[in-house]
């Protein structure tokens, strides 16, 4: 591996974790389970709780997601040191989870937050219907105060459809929640130019404001026996989160307390994105997708939308094309002119139904209480006037 010079003097200064207002934390299964004992760290992750309340308490809204779930319960089930066959690692999820669960939400119920779990797959994050699912409750848990508690759901995911690795799932999960800030805490202090462990001259990199082939080069295998996550899955992290308008930041977990530590200038490293999570989000609308439908909306529609609100079925004059939930289609105005365009929170059949009328009306029409947007404003995309 090619120790990478890094000049400090171009580096961008790194922001302050006080001026995010939606963070993910992430926790890597070494931090929270001592590998000797494979119990958990109570007194560790009460000191973290106690991070969260004072983030939480300043205004922001905090995600966990939490590893562990693995390493805890292959202890209780008295199985031996060593890779796990893959129904053994689920049966270790599933005694794990509900000790890992139970343990943040005392720790976070000290702190007077209220903690939700969420469980989710790879195809949770990445098959578009359930992404919208995911995401809407992960914002509706976030809109009562409180703190969901993500993993992977092990028991159930395969090989083949798993991600394996609390790295990128944190990212997907920052992405989807519009989060701009994403903290991997982890047992090293951040990316350093070469392998510490190798290389006495290896430097931390404070901050990366790019992610470019020479950061890539630098990523190492796997970092520890109880975490899957080594350097490599970090940096692929890094990529999801900061292409979507979310910073980054790996830093030392075996601290106590380590997001004040970070808060109070502990090394650590910043990658940086170029852009925010609406703003990319909105982009990612605009630009990149194949529009299925079209929805005409009425005069006060297109006033309401206009003024920064969320387009309702009553707005809806008609509709045109076959569509999916969560598929982009255009919005026109009265005059046929294009308004933008957004990703619609219903199919096309159940969008004919509730087209003009009143959000009151949607469960007496389709049986089920869906959502009372047809296009949610965090979802659209408009044109410049
Ligand atoms: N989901 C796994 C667990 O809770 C951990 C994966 C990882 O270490 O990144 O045990």
């Amino acid at each position: 591996m090619a120790a990478v010079k890094h000049d400090s003097k171009v580096a961008r200064k790194a922001p302050r974790l006080d001026q995010f207002r939606r963070i993910v934390i992430k926790v890597g299964s070494s931090l929270l389970v001592d590998s000797a004992r494979g119990r958990l760290k109570h007194a560790w992750l009460a000191a973290l709780a106690e991070d969260i309340g004072n983030l939480h308490g300043a205004g922001a809204d905090v995600i966990v997601v939490s590893s562990g779930a693995i390493a805890l319960g292959r202890t209780v089930l008295g199985m031996p040191k060593g890779p796990l066959k893959l129904e053994e690692s689920q049966a270790a999820a599933a005694v794990g989870q509900i000790a890992l669960a139970r343990s943040w939400a005392e720790a976070l119920g000290h702190q007077g937050i209220t903690t939700g779990q969420i469980l989710v797959t790879l195809g949770d994050t990445e098959e578009r219907r359930r992404y919208l699912n995911a995401r809407a409750t992960l914002g509706r848990l976030m809109d009562l105060r409180a703190v969901p508690v993500v993993n992977e759901n092990d028991t159930v995911a395969t090989t083949e459809i798993r991600y394996g690795d609390n790295d990128r799932l944190a990212a997907r999960v920052a992405t989807m929640a519009g989060a701009d800030l994403l903290v991997l805490l982890s047992d090293i202090d951040g990316l350093y130019t070469a392998p510490p462990q190798n290389d006495p001259s290896a430097e931390l990199i404070p901050v990366v404001p790019r992610i470019t082939a020479e950061i890539e080069s630098i990523a190492g295998g796997p970092a520890s026996e109880l975490s899957r996550g080594g350097m490599r899955t970090k940096i692929e992290a890094a990529k999801i989160a900061t292409s979507a308008g979310t910073h980054m930041i790996i830093a030392n977990g075996r601290v106590k307390n380590p997001l004040g530590a970070i808060a109070g200038g502990a090394r650590c490293t910043w990658f940086l994105t170029p852009s925010n999570p609406v703003a990319s989000r909105k982009k990612w609308i605009a630009g990149s997708l194949e529009p299925r439908g079209i929805l005409h909306l009425d005069a006060g529609a297109v006033r309401a939308v206009r003024s920064g609100k969320s387009l309702l079925p009553a707005g809806v004059a008609r509709i045109e094309g076959e569509f999916d939930r969560g598929d982009a289609v255009i919005l026109r105005g009265p005059d046929g002119g294009e308004l933008g365009r957004g990703l619609v929170a219903y199919d096309s059949t159940h969008a004919l139904k509730i087209a003009g009328r009143s959000s009151r009306d949607i469960e007496g029409i389709l049986g089920y209480a869906g959502r009372a947007e047809m296009v949610h404003r965090d979802d659209m995309a408009l044109a410049a006037e």
